[in-house]
């Protein structure tokens, strides 16, 4: 099925690009995932075809961004890894309103309405994700969230039907979007941002860069805060505070710096990290009778 799903495709899109047994290492912050069966990333007019295609001859499909917040199995994924980056990153300015395709990094974004004087989106700078992740996740630091930016966002149903959902349709909350309960596909969407000197929120995007540089271990990969803040608590702290700081399984590690944070030594597989992440969720239901809830999103087979 999928050398006759290669066959349609690259029929019809001549300089589409399908990666065969892509490692998705190669395609995630954690840096771990075995390959993907099927990989490609197209523009965004391409993307319904992809869908259609693969729906007919019955290959599964996975949407991913910049993977900036994913984990993905030592196995791999089966079927069709649909990768909305360059190819679809098309971003505009009319106004005061910044119309962005879904591949476009937040750090891009955010730089291009620097430079056209909009602010409101400062608190993005410092996320590696793409805007389509950042929909799906309500991407939020520093006080900030994309709930508070978002006009509207485009997205493509499981019929193949383009709608248009306003910010209050999406259902954004921590780290939620009502996106992957209903299964659609961010295609791109509008912000609404704010008149402010470009001065200005070149300082606060750098005060907030050097906040993540001081809390934060830039320097190895990971996948962010691996757990969602539980209420009423912070998860990096509970972790601390069952003396988990630096704990390790294989290259997998509890952050020294920031106990929020799983990292990659290195040579980490997806298995090892998952491991140590149950071990953590063990440990601080024990100590303090706190569930604590990833908030990186587990994928393919592990
Ligand atoms: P991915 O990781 O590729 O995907 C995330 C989820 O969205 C997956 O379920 C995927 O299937 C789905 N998805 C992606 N694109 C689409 C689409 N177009 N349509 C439908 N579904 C889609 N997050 C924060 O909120 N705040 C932070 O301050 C923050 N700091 C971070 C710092 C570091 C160093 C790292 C590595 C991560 C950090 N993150 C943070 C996590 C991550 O960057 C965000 O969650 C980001 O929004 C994920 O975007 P992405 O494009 O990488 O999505």
């Amino acid at each position: 099925m999928n050398q006759k799903f290669c066959d349609i495709i690259r029929a019809k899109y001549e300089n589409i690009e399908i990666l065969m047994d892509e490692p998705m290492s190669k395609h995630t912050t954690f840096k771990v995932g075995g390959p993907a069966d099927m990989l490609v990333s197209p523009a965004v007019n391409e993307i319904a075809d992809l869908i259609k295609t693969a729906g007919e001859l019955q290959i599964p499909v996975t949407v991913i961004g910049n993977g900036s917040n994913l984990l993905v199995g030592d196995k791999g994924i089966r079927g069709l890894v649909i990768e909305l980056g360059k190819g679809a990153s098309d971003i505009t300015v009319e106004g005061n309103r910044v119309k962005v395709s879904a591949g476009a990094l937040l750090s891009k974004v955010a730089n291009v309405a620097a430079a056209k004087g909009l602010g409101g989106m400062e608190f993005a700078a410092g996320i590696p994700g793409s805007f389509g992740g950042a929909v799906v996740m309500n991407a939020g630091a520093y006080g900030g969230e994309m709930k508070d930016i978002i006009e509207s966002v485009d997205v493509l149903t499981s019929s193949g039907e383009v709608k248009t959902l306003s910010v209050d349709e999406l259902d954004l909350s921590y780290r939620h979007s009502c996106v992957p309960e209903q299964g659609y596909i961010v295609l791109g969407g509008v912000l609404k941002l704010m008149d402010r000197p470009e001065e200005e929120i070149r300082a606060t995007m750098a005060e907030l860069r050097d906040k993540r540089v001081d809390k934060q271990p830039l320097e190895f990969a990971s996948a962010g805060s691996t757990f969602k803040r539980p209420e009423g608590y912070f998860a990096g702290k509970l972790i601390q505070d069952a003396g988990l700081r630096g704990y390790s399984v294989g290259d997998a590690q509890v952050s020294e710096k920031h106990c929020g944070f799983v990292i990659n030594r290195g040579n980490a597989t997806a298995s090892q990290i998952l491991e140590l992440i149950s071990d953590v969720q063990r440990k601080v239901k024990e100590e303090f009778g706190v569930q604590l809830e990833t908030e990186v999103k587990m994928i393919g087979e592990f």
